[in-house]
């Protein structure tokens, strides 16, 4: 079920008073539409009349039953605070019971608001973000000088490609990179033969660091 509660907010910048939905849990089944504005932008995002825009800093979970999708957005940029959050979500999970519910689910933990859409769309694209992940780690790796100024997210797939599009703060510049549909089908039979499960049986953080722990832990394997 789709929730949400009024909230009043104060512009920062101007001080101006206004009211704001705040939506806590988007179900897409009942809310298509809800889910139309969250990949437009539109969600807990606050838009004063004097041109201050900004995310309200609270949690949505976000579940779709057809694609088997459940994403918890708790917005966070401090990495303690993040793996803080992730460990408090599992246990208080484990402990409802709620986990039992969601057996044949992918369950995924995002901390921001960017990743939580990337999500959106990728399952939107039947593909799956443990391969994602991996891939864009080596589009990033091509040029390995270059990736501490650079962040890789998917943009479309197409035909027979995935593209990427590459963001480098130094330079100021988005590059799109374009993977053919056969080197997913390729990373994502040898995750399967190394055990990488496609369902999850708790929240799970899938994010660069997943993919680089996966690469570290299987050398050579890819
Ligand atoms: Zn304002």
């Amino acid at each position: 079920m789709s929730i949400s509660e009024k909230q009043t907010i104060k512009c920062p910048a101007c001080g101006e008073i206004s009211d704001l939905t705040v939506w806590e849990s988007i179900t897409v089944g009942d809310s298509p539409d809800l889910k139309a504005d969250l990949l437009a932008g539109k969600i807990n995002i606050f838009h004063c009349a004097c041109g201050q825009k900004a995310l309200f800093p609270s949690p949505i979970l976000y579940t779709d039953d057809e694609k088997r999708l459940v994403i918890s957005f708790s917005p966070q940029t401090d990495n303690a605070e993040k793996l803080k959050l992730f460990e408090e979500i599992k246990k208080s999970s484990e402990k409802s019971g709620e986990l039992e519910i969601y057996t044949d689910y992918n369950l995924r933990f995002v901390t921001s608001y960017n990743e939580l859409l990337e999500k959106i769309l990728i399952f939107d694209n039947n593909l799956d973000d443990k391969v994602l992940e991996v891939i864009k780690l080596l589009v990033l790796s091509q040029e390995s000088d270059k990736m501490p100024q650079r962040a890789c997210i998917f943009g479309k797939c197409d035909g027979g490609a995935i593209e990427f599009l590459v963001t480098d703060s130094k330079e100021n510049q988005v590059y799109t990179s374009r993977v053919p549909r056969e080197t997913y089908d390729t990373i994502e039979a040898q995750l399967r033969q190394s055990g990488v499960k496609f369902k999850s049986f708790n929240w799970e953080m899938i994010d660069a660091e997943f993919a680089s722990s996966l690469l570290r832990g299987r050398n050579n394997t890819l």
